[in-house]
């Protein structure tokens, strides 16, 4: 059900997006996922596409991209991306890894339908 209350956010994002620039259609939307998040992109996808049925946002194209995430080694304190949110330090093997971003969604780029 996770899905589907980014689901919602997501719309509101767009709705306000509508408003501000006012465009009618949005030909493709691209999404960024962050790997740590615990979001199934398939599954957002899907929702995407029932919430949006008869809407104005129907027939909207979802690219999704899956960044990989932010780490820092509390004993080596380095800073580093991991695609695994629980895989060791790179640097030192270390497993006190901090997360400093990774699990947040973005809409990065809209394609607008004048
Ligand atoms: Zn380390």
């Amino acid at each position: 059900m996770h899905e589907l209350t980014l689901c919602e956010a997501l719309l509101d994002m767009l709705d306000e997006e509508k408003r501000r620039r006012g465009f009618s259609r949005l030909r493709r939307l691209k999404l960024e996922i962050g790997r740590f998040g615990c979001v199934d992109p398939d599954a957002l996808v899907y929702a995407f596409g029932v919430t949006t049925r008869g809407g104005w946002l129907d027939g909207a194209q979802v690219d999704v991209d899956r960044p990989p995430g932010r780490v820092t080694c509390l004993d080596c304190k380095v800073e580093t991306q991991v695609d695994d949110r629980f895989a060791p330090c790179p640097q030192c093997g270390g497993e006190r890894l901090l997360p400093v971003g990774g699990d947040e969604l973005k809409l990065v780029e809209i394609e607008i339908e004048a």
